[in-house]
């Protein structure tokens, strides 16, 4: 029977070979596919060995060939050397199913207790930070805010105003127009007139916006800016009022104890006209501020904003209110220099290059 026992143990030298590098299996460290790879060898080897067509079914077949009195010693062997191949690989399939559910319970793990990923949040441009403040404090002073058109007619852009044909002001060196003629806005009056023609008077706004001029952009100018223009028109308003409103709107912005002064200027669309100014915020007038020059008002105190004056007989005509009657005061500024005073920004270009790193300054 020596050559059936042959057969047997060639049976397990063969299967011993192939599972050599399975015997002592562990997968730690290994990656998921590299496991359920070595899980698809295991059971091709599971195939060869215990299948069918293995060699260790063939040896069974030698059982009933094995002379009577050896046959039960030749049983054994068979089987056990069975036993040895089933065991090692289901001991092998074990360890490696149990290793890939753990990876791949990792691997779909979600931590509900990893802190959520925030979107970055954005804020408002300091720009519109300016406006929004000095909209809402006159609104609490009973002013309507007001927003028109960018591209006008000459009519409301100019002589609705008051300026009339000839005035440097229409020429094309300072308004851009469309080539049909109509102009981008170079201020924000037209808004005064479309919204007395549309409320009538008395009427008390704001018209914050976007105005164009033909200037070359430098530190202080660019083709496009905002202003804010403050229109009040009812019977019996003047100067003081003009003035009073002006201050007050100041004091709140900045501080109770900020002075205003006016200086005589000229508009075409009031009269009279002043210029306004306003003591400094950061040096409260003194010109010094921690013992050096203060830098907003360059020393002075005083630090120029805007213009103002008495609305003009001739525009109060334009939109159909009778002067004898009715009166009123209107003034405007730019924004950017406002907001470049506030922030201290000593280029206004950088408040419209959308530099994230300048921007993210103003949250
Ligand atoms: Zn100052």
């Amino acid at each position: 029977m020596s050559d059936e026992k042959t057969q047997v143990e060639a049976a397990r030298t063969s299967f011993t070979t192939d599972f050599a590098r399975f015997v002592d299996l562990n997968p730690a460290g290994s990656s998921l596919s590299d496991a359920e790879a070595l899980l698809r060898e295991v059971s091709e080897l599971k195939v060869r060995h215990t299948g069918k067509k293995s060699a260790i079914a063939a040896t069974k077949k030698l059982i009933g060939k094995v002379p009577a009195e050896e046959r039960g010693e030749f049983g054994q062997l068979v089987k056990s050397v069975e036993n040895e191949i089933t065991s090692g690989i289901s001991g092998a399939e074990a360890r490696l199913n149990e290793y890939i559910s753990r990876a791949r319970t990792e691997r779909d793990r979600l931590d509900v207790t990893l802190p959520g990923r925030r979107p970055p949040l954005g804020h408002l441009h300091p720009i519109t930070l300016v406006r929004e403040k000095i909209e809402d404090i006159f609104v609490s002073m009973g002013y309507a805010i007001e927003d028109d058109r960018e591209i006008e007619t000459d009519y409301y852009n100019f002589d609705a105003l008051n300026i009339p044909e000839g005035h440097p002001a229409r020429e094309s060196q300072d308004t851009f127009y469309t080539t049909t003629g109509l102009a981008l806005r170079s201020q924000t009056s037209t808004v005064q007139i479309r919204a007395m023609e549309r409320r009538g008077v008395p009427i008390r706004i704001l018209a914050p916006g976007r105005v164009f001029r033909r200037d070359t952009p430098d530190m202080t100018h660019t083709p496009m800016f905002h202003q804010l223009e403050g229109l009040c028109v009812d019977k019996g308003i003047t100067m003081a009022h003009l003035k009073g409103t002006v201050t007050e709107w100041l004091r709140r912005l900045f501080d109770q104890d900020t002075k205003t002064r006016f200086r005589p200027s000229y508009f075409p669309f009031t009269e009279p006209s002043a210029e306004f100014d306003f003591s400094c915020f950061k040096c409260h007038g003194t010109g010094k501020y921690e013992d050096a020059r203060c830098r907003p008002c360059k020393g002075s105190g005083w630090i120029e904003l805007g213009g103002s004056g008495m609305v003009h007989p001739n525009v109060l005509r334009a939109v159909g209110a009778d002067p004898q009657v009715y009166s009123g005061f209107a003034f405007g500024f730019g924004v950017e220099r406002m907001a470049a005073l506030m922030y201290e920004i000593d280029d206004i270009r950088y408040l419209f290059e959308n530099d994230v790193r300048f921007l993210e300054q103003f949250a």
